[in-house]
Parts: C-alpha cells; structure tokens; sequence
C-alpha cells in the first residue's frame, strides 16, 4: 500500500518557495559518517558544517526540507536566547554566562556567512526592533543593550517614542531597541537553500522518510519504514516535531503552537507607512506580536502563543486583531494566508544541546528564538562530532529539568502559564 506524501503547510512560505527538487525516501541499507534526523535548521546546518569539513552524511526528514518549524516561522534573525546573559549568570555562574554570551551573536553571522558563500536567495534584510510597549520594558531594554554590549555586541541603538515611530508606523510603542546586526529572512527560501549547498557537497537527503527506531552501538541504526541507515554518529534534531522518538527528549521539551498569517500585497505608500525602513519588528510582552514585510510587500504578522500545540482552525480570527491594535489602518485589507507551526519550549528557556550516547548528540528547545541558535547549534554540533566538543559542552552543562507533573500535567500546567503571562502582559507588570 503507498503511503500518503506529506506536504508543506499551505502557506504564504510554501507558496512564494524557490523551486525545489522532491527527494525521494529511504529505501533499503545506506552508510555514511553521520546520519541526522530532522531537516530543519538544526540538521541541515549541522549537515552542512560536516560535510563541508568531508563528511559523508546522510539526512532523514519525515516530510520535507524545511516541513518543521524552519518553514513557518517569523524569519526574524534575533540575537541572543530566549533567556538572556543577566539571567544565565544569575541561574549558572559568570563562566557559564561568559562562555555562552561568547557564542550569543554567532548564529545571525553564520546565516549571513552562508547566504552570501552559497547564493541563498531567501530576502535577507538588516536590522530588528525589539519594540517597548511600556516604560518598564524600555529600562529593560537599556538593560539589554548593556548586557549585549558588554559582550562585544555593539550594532545596537536606543530609541523613544519619536525615534520607534521613524521605523514602525503606530503609536503603540514608547520606545525600543535597534539590532541593526539582526534582520530578516524568507526562511523556507532559507533551508531549501541549506539543503541545495549540502546537496551540492555531496550530501544526501530522504524526505518521507521518519525515523521509527535508532538501534544505539558503536555504529548507530537509524531505521525508517523501508530502510536503514548505518553511521558512526546521529544527531537528532526533529526538536518540537520529534514525537515520542526519544523519550529523553520529549520529556523535557514542551511543542507550543503559534500562528502567523500574511495579508495581501499591499500598495507601497502603505508599506512605507508601516515600516518605512523594513525591518522586523517583535514587541517585548511575554506572548509576545512579531511582524515584518515580505519581499512583495505582504504584511506577516504572528503571536498567539497556543501552548500544548493545539491547531486552531481560525487563525485569522485570533491574529487579526492584534495585527489592527498594531495598524488599524489595515481594516479592510484583506488576509491571503494563516498557518501554524509548533517550537519547543523547555522549563528554563533555555536550548538543550548535547550527548544521549558517546556517539548520539541532539539539540532542541530553543524556546522561540531558534533562528540563530539553530544556526550555532549546527556548527557546535559539527565541531564535536570531529573532536572538538569543548563549545558544545558549554549547552550541555547547563541543567535540562524536565516538565513537573509529567507529560500529562505538562499541557494544562502551560495553559495556565500562558493566562498568567498574558495577564501580566495586559496589566505592564
Ligand atoms: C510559527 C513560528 C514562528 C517562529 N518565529 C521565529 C522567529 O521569527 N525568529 C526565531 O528566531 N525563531 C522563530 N521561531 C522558532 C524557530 O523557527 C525554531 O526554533 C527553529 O526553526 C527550529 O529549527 P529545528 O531545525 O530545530 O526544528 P524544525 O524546523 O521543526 O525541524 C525539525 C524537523 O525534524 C523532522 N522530524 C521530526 N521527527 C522526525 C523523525 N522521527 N524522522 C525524521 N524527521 C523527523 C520534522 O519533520 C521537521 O522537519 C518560530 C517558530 C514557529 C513555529
């Protein structure tokens, strides 16, 4: 019987996507240095760093390049993690912060270093805001931008409620911070760029093909449906989309859904009005909004953090409004496309990086800002495998915890952290 294909997401990525070749699924017995399962950021970037340093690797994707969360997402380049320097030297000692803020700005160059060495046409733009809606989120930002600096990060511009209205065409804000070294991306264009660059080294990729069972010993099996792959290493990157694969791993990561949509192309004089110098833009609230221009002049606009990854069936319903609060002048545009798609989330925010075996790594949980760690994670991922580990030992160091309660408590326990923060949010506490 054939099994069904799984296709991308219908959505304003999926439909604006370069072209790209269906690779075929695994069948039968391959080898090769590494294999990797997940073709998002996280294993095409690992993929990419090893084969260019030789490696022969094999990557396994359930559905298609790009099908996870790399497709979806905001395609907005954030420096930094989800929990910043301040709090992880809080949490873990300043060697701990000092070696991670060392790598806090690496992923946004790698992504660049990439786009230009491999053509990637995927819109890339400079600078991102991170916009204040209170006063108290603009100290936080001054305090942000101290930290950063202090770690060498220096592209970084303060701005009040005159400045922020320059760049973003609403009042909502009383001032903000430029990352002119941030920026944004077509990020599907992004990963099926990846992919052609490993393809193009001599990497192998199988779409269709999810992995069912790893076989751990001194050479890994990872075995699909109809196939197997025997390797010397495996890196498991299927972060939010893993499923039950590897139990160690689900336990302590938590899929959390959050929706974007895009509205029609709209007039340029429009365009201008609301971001007149197009860069991104995401607000500082705990559920926070996070909104660009596309490269045909769409509005993407996404929030909505829906935790436990429930797939709600009227997207637009629960972003639209948001989306008018931020610009009321877009009333009567209409909106082309909604989609969903699901991060992971960990109990510090923190990303989980490391070793299941002496021969198995993993990274996920990047807790919605992965664009650039992925990007990092790849390359930490790759050093260790050839024999350099000491970087990626910085992430592993750090302690995993897994959810309270279990996986049963794990969705409700996060529903009402959600309603929480979202009060919180609405009262600028
Ligand atoms: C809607 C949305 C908006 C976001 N916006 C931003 C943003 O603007 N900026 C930012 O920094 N971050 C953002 N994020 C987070 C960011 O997209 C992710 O952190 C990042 O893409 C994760 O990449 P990944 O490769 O680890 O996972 P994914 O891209 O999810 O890839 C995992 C892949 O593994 C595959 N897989 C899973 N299990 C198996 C298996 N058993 N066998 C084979 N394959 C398997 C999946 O099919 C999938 O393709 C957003 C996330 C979402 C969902």
């Amino acid at each position: 019987m054939a099994t069904q294909k799984i296709a991308h997401t219908s959505s304003y990525y999926a439909a604006s996507a370069n072209p790209s070749p269906e690779r075929p699924p695994l069948r039968g017995a391959e080898r090769a240095d590494v294999c990797v399962i997940g073709a998002g950021f996280t294993g095409l970037s690992t993929a990419l760093h090893l084969a260019e340093q030789g490696y022969s690797v094999i990557v396994l994707e359930a559905a298609r390049v790009g099908w996870g969360a790399s497709g979806r997402n905001g395609g907005q380049i954030v420096n930094s993690y989800s929990r910043d320097m301040d709090v992880i030297e809080r949490w873990h000692g300043k060697a701990t912060a000092d070696a991670l803020g060392g790598m806090a700005f690496e992923g946004g160059r790698i992504i660049r270093e990439r786009v230009a060495k491999y053509g990637i046409q995927c819109d890339l733009k400079d600078g991102n805001i991170f916009a204040a809606l209170t006063h108290k989120q603009l100290k936080e930002l001054e305090d942000k931008k101290a930290l950063w600096e202090r770690y060498g990060h220096t592209r970084l511009e303060l701005v009040d409620a005159t400045g922020i209205r320059r760049h973003v065409g609403t009042d909502r804000y009383v001032g903000g911070l430029i990352d002119h070294s941030g920026g944004h991306i077509h990020p599907l264009n992004l990963v099926l760029g990846e992919a052609a660059a490993f393809e193009s080294l001599g990497g192998k990729i199988f779409e269709q093909s999810a992995v069912t069972k790893i076989t751990e010993g001194k050479t890994v099996k990872v075995h699909t449906a109809a196939g197997e792959v025997s390797a010397r290493f495996l890196v498991v990157a299927g972060n939010a989309y893993l499923g039950d694969l590897v139990p160690k791993l689900a336990e302590k990561s938590l899929p959390c859904g959050t929706q974007v949509l895009t509205t029609e192309p709209l007039p340029e004089s429009l365009t201008r009005e609301l971001l007149p110098t197009d860069m991104c833009v995401e607000d500082c609230n705990y559920l926070l909004d996070y909104y660009r221009l596309t490269a045909d002049n769409r509005l993407l606009y996404g929030g909505g953090t829906v935790y436990g990854a429930r797939d709600p069936g009227e997207i637009e319903q629960l972003i639209r409004p948001k989306m008018l609060k931020t610009f009321p002048q877009l009333a009567k545009v209409k909106v082309q496309f909604g989609w969903t798609g699901n991060f992971s989330l960990t109990l510090s925010r923190l990303p989980q990086a490391g070793k299941l075996a002496d021969n198995i790594y993993y990274s996920q949980g990047c807790s919605g800002h992965g664009v650039t760690y992925t990007h990092l994670a790849g390359r930490l991922l790759s050093e260790a495998i050839a024999g350099k580990p000491e970087r990626l030992k910085a992430f592993a160091g750090l302690p995993h915890f897994p959810f309270p309660g279990g996986r049963l408590l794990r969705v409700p326990m996060l529903t009402a952290g959600a309603w929480y923060y979202g009060v919180r949010d609405k009262l600028g506490v």
